[in-house]
């Protein structure tokens, strides 16, 4: 029978933690003794890769030997992750007569400090200790990790975001927003520095990625079920706007009427209105905000007005639509290089900033996007300009969702092989050897 474990959150930053042995459990622990800027002596004979690439790169300090201990001298915390008990007794003996708090995973009795099971979610650490038991305490942590995901509410938000300053004129009703928690609290996202009482709100372009639901980032996830108003465009998985909490404002960026550039206009306004509202305002966009996505102007629109934004890159389309069909981007010794082009304009229009006739001569790899309409023209001034007709080349409609389908062919017939098949947009075509790298016709 074991007293119980006294919790504490240790403050490592710049403090120096002896982790001795450099196998699979020192390399788990060290990148969280790293992210809390602990200043971590790591000794070893030999270590993992992954710790040398550490030590490479300047992240810690390796001494490629066995432990003494005046390896201990100034530390505040040992962990010890040595497979030989005998060495690792010899390692907290020295620890417990310096008074230094000993991890130790070959025998967590003679322990001095166990480690939690960790669940982060933004600024919040949850931390599980199971009473020596180190799979009830995951069993738990998992089950807290999967309630705090599902949470819809301003508590895990960040309290600070990176983007440009606040504008101090921009603060507008606290509790706009349909949020009526986040006006008392002001490490809800506001900024504490505008006098307490001013909320604004803020905007993060998302990437929501190609079409699968499950192919946003865990950062894009966490924002999309924190937001006040969600801006979504017509290509962003109809599933993720399930995970919005109740009272959520969703605007449907693709049911704007007007032109294109009009409504490009109002979305920039719908933006900046609301953010300065005091929303959290989640502008999501299918694959990445900044392939072809406008994301550039909307965060320029947003500076302008002074509202801080965050921008959570996305799985884009151009890599994930060919490895949906099996096609690398690249592959060994078949191509070095991707380019990625929007095919919306034809090759031959005054307004093309592509020049088609120098992609022609390159051997790698070619992604177009929204390259359906003009298959035809495209094709045909690859050929021109000197493309082999035989190169392998694809196309891949509605990529990684369960209506995905994929044509193979070759540059000289694949845009009448596309036509044959009725393939629609959204579609990504590839051209260039890695079509056939992984599926020889
Ligand atoms: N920002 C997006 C691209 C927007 S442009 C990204 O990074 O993916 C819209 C074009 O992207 C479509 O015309 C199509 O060429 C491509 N696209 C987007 N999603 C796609 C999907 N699931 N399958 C195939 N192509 C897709």
């Amino acid at each position: 029978m074991t007293a119980n474990p006294y919790p504490l959150g240790l403050r490592l930053a710049g403090r120096r933690v002896v982790v001795v042995g450099g196998g699979a459990v020192a390399t788990r622990r060290v990148p969280a003794l790293l992210d809390a800027g602990a200043d971590v002596l790591l000794v070893a004979p030999e270590i993992s890769p992954a710790l040398r690439a550490h030590a490479d790169a300047g992240r810690l300090r390796w001494l490629p030997r066995r432990f003494t201990p005046d390896d201990l001298d100034g530390a505040w915390l040992v962990h010890v992750a040595v497979d030989d008990p005998a060495a690792a007794a010899s390692v907290s003996t020295v620890a417990d007569a310096r008074r230094i708090f000993c991890v130790r995973a070959d025998d967590r009795q003679a322990a001095s400090a166990w480690t939690p099971a960790v669940t982060r979610h933004g600024p919040v650490t949850v931390a599980v200790l199971g009473g020596g038991d180190p799979r009830r305490a995951m069993t738990v942590r998992d089950a807290i990790r999967t309630l705090l995901s599902a949470r819809k509410g301003p508590l895990l938000t960040d309290s600070v975001e990176e983007g440009p300053p606040l504008n101090p004129s921009a603060g507008g009703n606290p509790s706009a927003g349909g949020n009526p928690s986040a006006g008392g609290n002001p490490s809800a996202g506001g900024n504490p520095s505008a006098g307490g009482k001013t909320h604004t709100g803020r905007v993060a372009l998302v990437g929501a990625g190609p079409g699968d639901p499950e192919l946003i980032t865990v950062k894009g996830w966490r924002l999309i079920t924190e937001a006040d108003v969600v801006v979504a465009d017509r290509l962003v998985p109809g599933l993720l706007l399930d995970e919005l909490r109740s009272g959520v404002e969703l605007v449907d960026a693709s049911k704007i009427p007007y032109g294109p550039s009009r409504a490009q206009e109002e979305i920039n306004r719908i933006l900046v209105d609301r953010a300065q509202a005091g929303a959290l305002v989640v502008r999501l966009k299918g694959g990445d905000p900044y392939v072809f996505g406008r994301g550039g102007e909307e965060l320029l629109a947003c500076a302008e007005a002074g509202i801080p934004v965050t921008v959570v890159p996305g799985v884009t389309s151009s890599v994930a639509a060919p490895s949906a069909a099996g096609i690398p981007v690249t592959h060994r010794a078949v191509a070095h290089e991707f380019t990625v082009v929007t095919g919306h304009v034809a090759p031959d229009s005054p307004s093309s900033l592509v020049r088609w006739d120098a992609l022609a001569q390159l051997r790698g790899t070619l992604v177009i996007l929204m390259g359906l309409k003009n298959l035809p023209a495209i094709t045909a001034t690859l050929l021109e300009h000197g493309r082999p007709a035989d190169t392998p080349a694809a196309v891949v409609q509605e990529a990684t969702t369960g209506a995905q389908r994929v044509v193979r062919s070759t540059l000289g017939q694949v845009a009448a092989d596309v036509a044959a098949a009725g393939l629609r947009p959204p579609a990504v075509v590839v051209v260039g050897d890695v079509v056939a790298a992984l599926n020889p016709a």
